[in-house]
């Protein structure tokens, strides 16, 4: 039977402060030498497909893990399986308990209020990935600093009490200039919608194009005042600190692992 033993939050204050100072290449190899189980979350968006291309191009293979709404765009659907086909990455899709209509049916159409939609993200993006901690220790995402907002903060790992996994986004500190350079390259696998007035894409049912004078994120949930993330990131939010249980080798390797983190840091500032 496999020992837990409870990682905190403090315990991983020196592993970021060590892997700020790390190129991307050294964030997946020093993962992937820590992590027996890791997979990339995306929502099918443009960061994801170049975190999925800089994965590939670092030699790693995982699942690429998905909250299957059931109102996700065809488009976002087909760009993750061909993300998949093209890198030997294999999709696995969360779903949620009831179809949306089932869901409507129940409750009826809960993304109109601010209420509702909570509940709605929950029971549809929330939910479906409880159980992903028995199939991984650590998810990957893609998030940015350069994003701004409430992403300008976002920790290199950080843990996650929700889905009871580490959250690793092995491009938070990536250049603008460089992550545009990786979205322009032709063969980078990209949502077709962002092309298409849609510079961030959720749900069919809360997602709008933007016009070119608006922000960024003003096409999602744009019928409700206030509303700018869905649950699904922890670090959107403001959170207490936070431990989880992990295998306890895992937990032994990542603490044995700082020490030769640090030799091996050399400066890429
Ligand atoms: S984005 Fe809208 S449709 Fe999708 S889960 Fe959230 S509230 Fe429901």
């Amino acid at each position: 039977m496999t020992e837990f033993t409870t990682l905190f939050e403090d315990d991983l204050r020196s592993i970021n402060q060590t892997l700020e100072r790390k190129t991307i290449q050294e964030i997946l190899d020093w993962t992937f030498s820590v992590f027996p189980r890791v997979a990339l979350l995306t929502s099918g968006q443009k960061a994801g497909s170049v975190l999925a291309k800089i994965l590939f191009q670092a030699g790693k293979q995982m699942d690429l893990v998905f909250a299957d709404t059931g109102v996700l765009f065809p488009e976002t659907l087909e760009t993750m399986e061909k993300i998949c086909r093209t890198y030997s990455f294999s999709l696995k899709r969360y779903a949620p308990q009831l179809t949306m209509s089932e869901q409507t049916q129940k409750y009826g159409v809960l993304y109109l209020d601010r209420a509702g939609q909570e509940h709605c993200c929950h029971m549809r993006k929330v939910e479906p990935l409880f159980g992903i901690h028995s199939d991984y220790e650590v998810l990957l995402g893609p998030l940015r600093r350069g994003e701004g907002g409430r992403r300008s903060r976002v920790p290199i790992i950080s843990l996650d009490a929700t889905f009871k996994v580490a959250r690793i986004n092995p491009i938070a500190m990536i250049s603008n200039e460089r992550y545009q350079k990786y979205l322009e390259e032709p063969d980078t696998i990209i949502n077709p919608l962002h092309a298409q007035g849609y510079p961030t894409i959720g749900c069919t049912r809360c997602t709008t194009p933007v016009r070119g004078d608006e922000p960024q994120r003003a096409g999602r949930w744009r019928h409700l005042a206030g509303v700018d993330y869905c649950g699904i990131n922890p670090s959107d939010f403001a959170r207490k600190k936070v431990s989880i249980d992990l295998p306890t080798a895992v937990v032994q390797r990542l603490h044995n692992s700082l020490a030769k983190l640090e030799e091996d840091t050399h400066d890429h500032s």
